[in-house]
């Protein structure tokens, strides 16, 4: 089945559910069984039936199917929001003595987390440049138990050669953890590129309404056991209610994720000539320096994007902002509404420096018309001018 038949198709069973096209919300915290022999066989390794709440419920399994078959992977857990799916996944593989190989374009609260919860625990957090591709073997120590990474980073759009990185750590028995919520799994097919445990913020293009907090892990077969039993352990979950919406998006990823790269791309060329412009950071662009990995590794490119202006000073880049009507100032992304968002790099660095001395811009590009918001974006630019 090609990619656009599977959405439709996977994560849902009729006949099991009234005839009902979609999976219903259930809602449920205690699970009864027929009988006291029953409840004394249930499986403990079996995630996918009916044992108690926190186990999920047909809902919840509905997405993670759906999921994990579209991304190319062996099964999938749902959990309350994209950072704890970082969270469990990384503590699926670390422990007190352990070395951990991380990106340093990976989003902020992960450097957070490893910063401040991993390294009081014991565990030794290594940061490595983005574009170390195959050389990351020089870093691979004997007690280095993963490598994360995120390709593109999602402030700053490095491409990451994860083939490369995943022949060295595959060689060493080291699992490849990345955070792929930029490539979705319609865009990337992770597995393919030799990731082992994917990681997705959901409340992001998943769930695509900016509405539902959702992270979903999606592993290879060799660690979905250690993985799922973590994130029972730390009694992390999901619940019908979101998984429903989560699912009730993700029908119409591509098609949305189609429309606002094509969107995304206009904006991102407009901006580009601007000569207040001084470089835009998107892989999707052909000038772009991880174009080629780009072209090679994803189907298409997600709606999100930088770019970085000549030095300005503060109130200028405030009149730019604040003159936009149509991007709304937040984090997040992934919706079908434009977002602006001016994030600091330059403390969110420790193994390589940031070149650029003027502001980085992040846009979210929503499905609005581009045309409408390439004017926007000139009038905040002309009023950016006017200041000083
Ligand atoms: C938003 C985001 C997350 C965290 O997701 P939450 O659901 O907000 O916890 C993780 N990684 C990236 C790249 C993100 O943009």
């Amino acid at each position: 089945m090609k990619k656009d038949t599977l959405l439709g198709r996977s994560g849902r069973d009729p006949q099991q559910n009234a005839g009902a096209i979609n999976t219903p919300v259930y809602r449920a915290s205690t699970i009864v069984f027929p009988d006291i022999e029953t409840y004394a066989s249930r499986p403990s390794n079996d995630y996918k039936i009916p044992r108690y709440g926190i186990h999920g419920n047909p809902t919840t399994w509905a997405l993670e199917e759906a999921v994990s078959k579209m991304e190319g992977g062996y099964n999938a857990v749902a959990v309350c929001s994209g950072l704890a799916a970082i969270s469990a996944a990384l503590c699926a593989f670390v422990t007190a003595g352990d070395h951990l190989l991380i990106t340093d374009s990976v989003y902020g609260p992960t450097r957070t987390f490893c910063d401040k919860r991993l390294a009081t625990f014991g565990v030794e957090i290594q940061y490595f440049d983005p574009q170390i591709g195959g050389a990351i073997s020089k870093l691979i120590k004997s007690n280095t138990k993963a490598i994360f990474c995120e390709s593109p980073g999602s402030l700053t759009f490095e491409m990451q050669d994860i083939t490369a990185i995943a022949h060295e750590a595959h060689a060493r028995n080291i699992p490849v953890l990345a955070d792929t919520t930029w490539g979705t799994p319609y865009f990337f097919r992770s597995f393919d590129a030799g990731v082992d445990v994917s990681i997705h913020a959901g409340t992001k293009y998943i769930v695509g309404h900016s509405d539902v907090m959702l992270g979903v892990i999606v592993t290879n077969e060799k660690y979905w056991l250690p993985l799922r039993q973590t994130v029972a352990d730390y009694g992390y979950c999901s619940n019908g209610d979101d998984c429903y919406l989560a699912l009730r998006g993700f029908r119409t990823i591509g098609v949305r994720m189609k429309q606002q790269m094509h969107n995304a791309l206009q904006v991102a060329q407009w901006l580009q000539q601007h000569r207040l412009v001084k470089r835009v950071l998107y892989p999707a662009l052909e000038s772009d320096p991880g174009h080629q990995l780009w072209k090679r590794d994803f189907q298409g490119a997600a709606s999100l994007f930088s770019f970085v202006l000549h030095p300005v000073s503060k109130p200028q880049l405030a009149a730019f902002v604040n003159t936009l009507e149509l991007f709304g100032i937040g984090s997040s992304w992934g919706g079908y509404e434009s977002l602006i968002t001016v994030p600091q790099i330059s403390g969110l660095r420790t193994a390589t420096t940031w070149p650029n001395d003027g502001p980085v811009i992040r846009l979210h590009i929503g499905l609005e018309d581009p045309e409408d918001l390439i004017a926007d974006l000139e009038r905040g630019l002309a009023q950016l001018n006017k200041s000083n």
